[in-house]
């Protein structure tokens, strides 16, 4: 049997598409991580459509496919070109969990959740000819997880050098426009840190990206795992909460165990847009303390800002681009607030009718897809444009990039990627 495991595409998005040498960043696990619970007697086939064009007629038993929000328009149009040349579809993912009807309108079977409990379950029911329309999972454990099937991935395709892994799951938090708890659930779950360390070990670079939503999400596990790291002499990156700065012991093991660079969630400078989003543990007043903590430890940060929260009006820009200058922001990564189906944000600008587009493929958080309350959707697409154009002119670049010899190839590299999609974005007027 043939399991052909497919990553749909969406042109649209200035997040995980391909550079002009037509390289994809880097390999999102989930392909991967399905491919490694999938047993021997299957032949895998990972196919990403962000490098490489789909062929309808290849040799496959069951398609498998899954992705974003913004690339469910194209996942269910491959899924509907699968259909038609007679094969069997089953889909996952995040958005699929959220809306399941809609993807049975496009494959046979969907996996509602996280696959682990119930892949090996849905292959067999699909070989004995009995497969299910939905197969709702539990969450797992993390114990003897397996390991992603990195071997079926065409080096080549992909840009960046480094491996991707996890090592928790879920968010102890529960942001209102954030998917992560409404998938993975309230509980935040570990690997044992042998395992994770297990794994590190065999992974073929140096450098390699947790993708775990908050890697110190318990700060006694995150301790332990960086202990067990310091040894192995690697560097990486993961997405972490700000409550990283009020640990020093917490930030002296991330930096020393070759956390090089950090996500981090800010989203906004208004304390009243942080408190309606459930997002009030992270404090506006002490951003600039807590960045000179991280920053001083050796840990380069990548911030993220939402645009268009209640509060926000038009001097939104102008205010958090500022910030970003006088802290002396390594990176930062900006969204315009998108409503993901799953989310609370979703269900309240449903019911207050603001949801404005439904086209899937324009919630990639660069577009505006519902109806701002402090100034117009124009203005909000205007203001993201902008920023995003001045944060990375080249003298902005050099000013964050010179300085501190620590992570300067990763700040480097992290700033002239963001100018490539600040340059795709229409060229508006400053501020
Ligand atoms: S802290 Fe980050 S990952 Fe956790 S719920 Fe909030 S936005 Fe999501």
């Amino acid at each position: 049997m043939k399991l052909l495991l497919i990553l749909p595409d969406n042109k649209r998005s200035y997040w995980g598409g391909v550079s002009n040498s037509g390289k994809a960043g880097f390999a999102r696990l989930c392909l991967t991580t399905i491919a490694g619970l999938t047993p021997e007697d299957w032949e895998v086939e990972i196919h990403d459509a962000r490098v490489k064009a789909i062929d309808y007629n290849v040799r496959a038993d069951l398609v498998g496919i899954t992705g974003l929000t913004s690339e469910m328009p194209r996942a269910f149009e491959i899924a509907d070109g699968f259909r038609n040349a007679g094969h069997t579809v089953v889909m996952g993912g995040v958005h699929v969990s959220a809306l399941p009807e809609e993807a049975l309108e496009h494959c046979d079977a969907v996996v509602i959740g996280e696959a682990e409990l119930v892949w090996a379950g849905l292959l067999e029911d699909f070989k004995r000819g009995k497969l299910k329309e939905r197969y709702r999972a539990e969450l797992c454990d993390m114990k003897n997880m397996a390991i992603p099937s990195r071997v079926l991935l065409d080096r080549s395709m992909y840009g960046s050098g480094f491996n991707t892994l996890q090592a928790t799951r879920g968010c102890p938090f529960n942001c209102d426009y954030c998917t992560v708890t409404s998938f993975f659930g309230n509980k935040f779950r570990v690997r044992p840190s042998d395992e994770v360390i297990a794994e590190v070990k065999d992974l073929n670079t140096n450098k390699f990206f947790f993708m775990d939503d908050n890697i110190v999400g318990r700060p006694k596990y995150a301790k332990e795992l960086f202990e067990k790291l310091i040894p192995l002499q690697l560097s990486w990156g993961s997405q972490a909460s700000i409550t990283i700065a009020k640990d020093p012991e917490l930030l002296k093991l991330y930096a020393r165990s070759g956390g090089k660079y950090a996500f981090i969630g800010f989203e906004s400078l208004s304390q009243k847009n942080l408190e309606k989003m459930k997002k009030g543990w992270n404090s506006a007043e002490s951003y600039s303390e807590s960045v000179k903590k991280i920053q001083k430890a050796g840990i380069s940060i990548v911030s993220s800002f939402v645009f268009g929260l209640d509060e926000d009006d038009a001097n939104v820009f102008q205010n958090t681009y500022d910030f970003i200058i006088k802290n002396n922001i390594n990176a930062a990564q900006y969204h315009i607030l998108t409503p993901l189906p799953g989310t609370v944000t979703y269900k309240e600008m449903e019911s207050e009718g603001r949801i404005t587009d439904r086209d899937w493929s324009r919630y990639h958080t660069g577009e505006v897809v519902f109806k701002p309350r402090g100034m117009s959707a124009e203005e909000l697409l205007d203001g993201y444009h902008r920023i995003f154009r001045k944060t990375y002119s080249i003298q902005n670049i050099l000013k964050r990039c010179i300085g501190d010899p620590r992570g300067l190839s990763f700040r480097l590299g992290a700033n002239l990627s963001y100018r490539k999609k600040a340059l795709k974005m229409p060229r508006t007027p400053g501020f």
